[in-house]
């Protein structure tokens, strides 16, 4: 029994990170698999939506394995003796979010999410894994695809223009970026170009996308809105826009998001994409990022610069904030004994797992917010929304404040090894 157990080992985790050769399983163009998730905050169901083919495959033939096992979900797909593992991806939703919060101790709720795969060429299987509070991951939906099946949608959208803004060749093995606007009315559409521009050259300012510029592609879909600006539920603001964002997410003021993910799909499919950002036409202060969904980000502040590669930095590689916010106790948000998935923070539980092996041995841990270690590499009390008990690598980064326009060295390798994931 134990060698059985040993071998089964072996081979699940052979399957689990060995790549596999694009044109036995797939063609190039995608599909997607869009769904209900609900619940409370205990408990957790999935309803199927629809599939629906897409025209483009904007991500790598070579990685098709997930290595990161960043996310609270991740989506495996296996052919169709449900053995052999052909694709996987980690992500997060909003859904996880809202279990958070004190609206789900009292009521359910359900989001519409979607989530897009290499077209397969023969039958599969697609599951979808959530993690618990222990970081253990559990199937919360599971579905057997037949891709020659006539209820599988195949609408073509053709209502707007799309712009190349940054052109560094084949989309397989480049970083596609594609921006959608909201808030724009068509006669706006000029300066949604020019404000793409704009915070392309933020893009590219920052390290790794400095360095590494010739890897990424940027698009635009010109989504016009009906009125111009976004909705501001606290000051009464309510505008009929193309993506339906607001502020006011769960009651936090400048969390800039939407549920409208249908739209969002539809929108991005009119291009080969990684990652979707929302450039939303409002001077307000805010943003949103979540890892494999979406990005967003107001176009007019005096910090959306800095806001821009911050939030890029949560939905492209799933970096934490690095700030305190709000809630008292990391119990309330973490259990405390397992260390937090992210990787760039730790509850020092186990510490070798993250960062330590670079901290300096003069350097102590948990590390004094001081002048004197302003610079280095340590753990640093404060991070993850909470003041007490969650670590930082640094006194400061990018995902910590808009005063510095830096990752710090963590997020720094992790954004570095991801764009080379999806540019290889
Ligand atoms: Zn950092």
């Amino acid at each position: 029994m134990k060698s059985l157990i040993f071998f089964s080992f072996i081979f699940f985790g052979i399957n689990l990170y060995a790549q596999v050769n694009f044109d036995d399983f797939f063609f190039d163009k995608s599909m997607r698999l869009d769904y209900t998730i609900g619940g409370t905050g205990n408990e957790t169901t999935v309803y199927f939506n629809k599939l629906k083919e897409e025209p483009f495959w904007g991500g790598s033939k070579k990685n098709l394995i997930d290595k990161f096992n960043f996310g609270y979900y991740r989506i495996l797909v296996f052919d169709s003796a449900g053995t052999k593992l052909i694709y996987s991806r980690g992500f997060s939703d909003l859904y996880v979010e809202w279990k958070d919060t004190e609206e789900a101790k009292q009521t359910s709720r359900s989001f519409y999410e979607s989530v897009q795969i290499p077209f397969p060429k023969n039958d599969i299987v697609i599951k979808i894994e959530m993690r618990d509070k222990q970081n253990v991951f559990n199937t919360v939906f599971e579905i057997p695809i037949n891709p020659g099946s006539v209820s599988i949608i195949k609408d073509k959208q053709t209502k707007y223009k799309i712009q190349k803004l940054q052109n560094n060749g084949d989309s397989h093995n480049k970083l596609d970026i594609v921006i959608i606007p909201d808030g724009y009315t068509e006669s706006e559409l000029e300066k949604f170009h020019a404000d793409c521009n704009r915070f392309i050259s933020y893009f590219f300012e920052v390290e790794p996308f400095k360095t590494y510029r010739n890897n990424v592609n940027f698009w635009a879909v010109d989504a016009f809105s009906e009125e111009s600006g976004t909705d501001i539920p606290t000051q009464n603001i309510w505008k009929n826009t193309v993506l339906n964002t607001h502020f006011n997410t769960f009651g936090h003021e400048r969390y800039l998001t939407t549920q409208d993910i249908e739209t969002v799909r539809n929108l991005a499919a009119y291009v080969p994409y990684d990652q979707i950002y929302i450039l939303v036409n409002t001077e307000k202060y805010g943003g949103g990022g979540i890892y494999n969904c979406y990005n967003l980000c107001s176009a007019d502040n005096e910090y959306s610069g800095r806001v821009f590669t911050h939030e890029f930095g949560h939905a492209f590689a799933a970096l934490a904030d690095e700030y305190e916010y709000g809630y008292g106790k990391a119990e309330d948000l973490y259990d405390m004994s397992v260390e937090p998935w992210q990787v760039n923070i730790t509850n020092l539980v186990d510490f070798d797992s993250k960062w330590k092996k670079s901290v300096d041995k003069n350097t102590p841990v948990p590390t004094p917010d001081t002048p004197k270690f302003a610079e280095k590499l340590g753990a640093f009390e404060g991070a993850g929304y909470v003041k007490k008990g969650i670590y930082r690598p640094m006194h400061d980064c990018k995902m910590r404040s808009n005063s510095n326009d830096k990752f710090c060295p963590v997020c720094y390798k992790t954004v570095l090894e991801m764009l080379l994931f999806y540019s290889e």
